[in-house]
């Protein structure tokens, strides 16, 4: 713990940690260091985490890097991150992440973007987003794992640019109970770590079920650690066809079938498949995020936590709404928030919204198709380029930005469990990550699967 606070105080150039905890992260270690002597430490017990800025954390700054949430310090500890305390795991603060993790650069947060640690020609580069901070924070030593949640590939994305490992559950497998929400179908916690096994570990920590968040599953919690035994023989991986998308570049597309080559020389057997809606993902995801999220954000209006703007005279509740939430919340927020509130009015609600619900299910059932047929896992890249410039993706044209999560989203739009790994280095030495899709509530299968390509 005391290495790490070290190492965060001398990574202040990175702009990871966002909230430094060391009086909360010293106590615990000490508890956690009597426990071990005591002979009651179960695998987390003493390992030093930073916490995403969007889990709720009793008496720490919790504000989702937005400033609406100014000043906010939540009462109580979300669900996943009391079962990390409670399995003695020490925080040592919040991390950086895009604002209520949207983005995927880490460039939408309040506190200013996070730098990613792997240069080109010391060059900064983003960490992706919205984990960015965790990402980084993992990938440059400040701790040894990290929390990060993801929505549409917030997890898997900046693993994939940081050289990390991340795995976004089964929908329903980690408590969202004191997580804010940002589209409240799609969001999942998650561990992210630089093993495979750190991943199998902390996700057990992690998960189970949850009273407090009906839509958690109640279903009991494998030891994924012990499942990670290397045997994948016979296990069929599919491979996508839909994903080899127009202009893929030939590294990303290299490293993939090297992967591929790796789960056969293992014993795997590999198949050609199709998830032929796979096209739609990205509409669909970018209708039902955003409409949640408008609805979700709506409870942000000045008056109960967080900023509140100054008031004018003769300046009402109505005004008060207004400058509050167009100061509080910043650009590609208020975007959602508009694009939301659209898609769900009523002229417009058949025509967007219900047709991206409709479009939801054909993708779902895709991956049902498919697993019927007895594919285990689906090998695809995490994302369609290695790390990026910061600045580059300009907020000029959001769509750029949107086009990152292409593999990523049709995960949480059908509920599935996925996991994103380093692949090898571009010709840049740029890390490229590659993504397994298992079967719902397989986590332990799917990571086993990944532990063959570390
Ligand atoms: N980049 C996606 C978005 O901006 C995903 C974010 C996430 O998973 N939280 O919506």
């Amino acid at each position: 713990t005391e290495a790490c606070l070290n190492a965060i105080e001398g990574a202040g150039a990175l702009n990871a940690f966002v909230h430094h905890t060391p009086e909360i992260a010293l106590e615990r270690a000490t508890a956690a260091d009597a426990r071990i002597t005591a002979g009651d430490a179960p695998a987390m017990c003493g390992i030093p985490l930073g916490i995403k800025d969007l889990f709720c954390t009793q008496g720490v700054a919790s504000q989702a890097a937005s400033r609406i949430l100014d000043g906010f310090r939540p009462e109580y500890e979300s669900t996943v991150s009391a079962q990390l305390r409670d399995a003695g795991a020490v925080m040592l603060g919040k991390l950086n992440m895009d604002e209520f993790a949207m983005g995927s650069s880490n460039e939408t947060s309040v506190y200013g973007n996070v730098v990613n640690p792997w240069k080109v020609d010391a060059r900064d580069l983003t960490p992706g987003g919205s984990s960015g901070g965790s990402a980084a924070a993992v990938a440059a030593d400040l701790c040894l794992a990290a929390t990060g949640t993801d929505t549409g590939g917030s997890i898997r994305q900046p693993a994939a640019f940081t050289g990390t490992v991340g795995i976004k559950p089964t929908y329903g497998r980690c408590s969202r109970w004191g997580v804010v929400a940002f589209a409240s179908s799609l969001d999942q916690a998650g561990p992210m770590t630089k093993t495979v096994r750190d991943a199998a570990i902390m996700l057990e920590a992690m998960c189970g079920h949850d009273a407090k968040d009906s839509t958690s599953a109640d279903l009991p919690v494998p030891d994924f650690e012990a499942m990670l035994t290397g045997d994948i023989r016979g296990q069929k991986i599919g491979i996508p066809r839909e994903y080899h998308m127009d202009g893929m570049s030939a590294e990303i597309a290299e490293l993939w079938g090297k992967g591929a080559d790796m789960l056969r020389d293992a014993g795997a057997e590999i198949v050609d498949i199709s998830l032929p809606h796979t096209k739609y993902a990205l509409p669909a995801y970018y209708v039902i995020a955003p409409a949640e999220a408008s609805s979700n954000l709506a409870r942000y209006d000045g008056v109960r936590y967080g900023h509140r703007a100054t008031l004018g005279p003769g300046d009402g509740i109505t005004q008060m709404y207004e400058k509050t939430r167009a100061e509080g919340f910043g650009l590609e927020v208020q975007r959602r928030v508009m694009i939301g509130t659209y898609v769900l009015s009523a002229g417009f609600y058949d025509a967007y919204y219900n047709r991206a619900r409709k479009v939801r299910t054909l993708i779902k059932r895709d991956f049902e198709e498919v697993f019927a047929t007895g594919v285990d896992a689906i090998l695809t890249p995490a994302t369609p380029s290695a790390a990026f410039g910061l600045g580059e993706m300009a907020a000029a044209d959001p769509v750029e930005m949107y086009l990152n999560d292409v593999f990523t989203v049709t995960v949480n739009l059908a509920g599935l469990p996925g996991v994103a790994l380093p692949a090898g280095l571009d010709s840049k030495g740029l890390p490229l990550g590659l993504q397994l899709i298992g079967r719902p509530w397989e986590e332990g299968a799917l990571l086993n699967t990944a532990h063959v390509l570390e």
